[in-house]
């Protein structure tokens, strides 16, 4: 007791003595936040407009105290996004700054230390349109669907929308809510989203889905939707199409889904939702739980595998993917290939690990994709050809168990190049080396 009345005391005229602690003069930031979104939501269909009250609530887990946030916003690079009120931090105004065309820098009014938690309010309006190329099944409208991929302010380093590659860099959040309503009474299959809790039995106006455990939330509307469903190891699968009878996706979902479980492990959530969008052409698009597939690949066995394979090589394990895409799109095309049974062609001279930015484009459009030096022969197919020689080197059944064991040990996380590569070395006599050193940048 005494002691501890000592120690007090000291401590006590120590605190007297030295000067006031200063607080922390330099801006700062982080990407490790504890995240949760609740997204309400008004949906005008036929006029391709939603107006939503987003609540974003975040616990700083960085060992150092913040007093700014990032949120990225695609929308805006299509002029879809405008706000309908002040962003309100805490309850209190707060000061938004645009760094990027993309990136929403916010505020906070004050330091959030470790452990400490605070809220921040983004009401706003998408007006959607049409978006084509590389964005046809994110955020767009064709044919009176209304697809909704990287719609919403969402934590992300600062980064700006990009014509190549997918532009979003996200952390897993511990919940994503929507509450959406619509103007009209709509068919109960015309919202296709994962983690639906709520929908009308027949025809009505709300809609609520709830995901845990996601790096983002997209969902797709459309009222001529019909559906089809099948279940694998307890996952229930959701087809939703219009042009097509859904039974052959479903199939072939179903058959990637049952060789990834045994492959990769489970598949972590109940659901998986594969939903066409209104677009015929442009590229399909992965989010977690949740595939949009354009037109033209609804029954396409190759894109149904390849965004398959994205539910475990960028929604479970997360990965820059604007600096190190053939993190998620060299697995997604190296898996996708083994489930057909299709070897690798590339003619590409470039490294495997390269950024998007090594092929120059616009903001929403543009750049190499096709050519030899292309971003599809660099970084998906000669992606393949890489990671087939790692396990040829390795044989195929230390490569997979311990590609297996890395999923489990990463799993929601961000993983990287050297991370992983550095990881399956140390699985094998064999030396994997100067294979990293041929394919990639980032051994040179
Ligand atoms: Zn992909």
């Amino acid at each position: 007791m005494a002691g501890l009345l000592a120690m007090l005391v000291a401590f006590a005229v120590t605190v007297h003595a030295a000067p006031a602690v200063a607080a922390p003069t330099k801006p700062a930031t982080t990407m490790n936040l504890g995240q949760s979104y609740r997204l309400t939501a008004s949906l005008d269909v036929p006029a391709g407009r939603i107006r939503v009250i987003e609540q974003v609530t975040l616990t700083n887990r960085a060992a150092h105290p913040i007093d700014h946030v990032n949120l990225s916003v695609l929308p805006r690079a299509f002029g879809y996004f405008a706000f309908t009120g002040q962003v309100r931090v805490g309850g209190e105004p707060a000061a938004t700054r645009w760094t990027t065309r993309t990136n929403l820098r916010v505020a906070l009014g004050r330091w959030l230390d470790r452990g400490e938690t605070i809220s921040i309010r983004v009401p706003f309006r998408l007006t959607i349109g049409s978006s084509g190329g590389a964005f046809t099944a994110r955020t767009s409208r064709d044919r009176g669907v209304i697809s909704f991929g990287e719609w919403f302010p969402i934590l992300s380093r600062p980064h700006d929308s990009y014509g190549v590659g997918d532009p979003q860099v996200t952390n897993t959040a511990d919940r994503i809510q929507l509450d959406l309503t619509t103007t009209t009474r709509l068919p109960r299959h015309t919202v296709a989203c994962p983690g639906m809790t709520h929908a009308p039995e027949v025809r009505g106006r709300h809609w609520t889905c709830v995901s845990e455990k996601v790096r983002d939330f997209a969902f797709v509307v459309n009222p001529q939707f019909r559906l089809t469903t099948r279940t694998v190891d307890g996952i229930q699968l959701r087809i939703y199409t219009e042009s097509v009878d859904g039974s052959m996706t479903a199939n072939k979902a179903r058959n990637a889904v049952d060789r990834l479980n045994n492959r990769y492990g489970m598949y972590p959530w109940p659901d998986l939702v594969l939903a066409e969008v209104g677009a015929a052409d442009g590229f399909s698009m992965e989010y977690p739980r949740i595939i949009h597939l354009t037109r033209s690949k609804v029954t396409d066995s190759y894109v149904v595998n390849h965004e398959v394979a994205h539910q475990w090589f960028y929604a479970q394990l997360g990965n820059d993917q604007m600096r190190e895409p053939w993190l998620d799109e060299g697995f997604a095309d190296f898996t996708a290939r083994w489930l057909m049974g299709v070897g690798e062609f590339q003619c590409s001279g470039r490294e495997v690990d390269s950024p998007v930015f090594a092929w120059p484009a616009g903001r929403t459009s543009g750049g190499d994709w096709q050519s030899c030096d292309g971003y599809f022969h660099t970084v998906f197919y000669k992606g393949t050809e890489f990671l087939n020689a790692v396990r040829g080197r390795m044989g195929s059944q230390a490569f997979y168990n311990a590609l297996r064991d890395y999923i489990a040990g990463h799993r929601f996380r961000i993983i990287t190049t050297r991370g992983l590569l550095d990881f399956m070395d140390g699985r094998t006599d064999a030396n994997l080396r100067p294979l990293y050193r041929t394919y990639l940048d980032a051994y040179d």
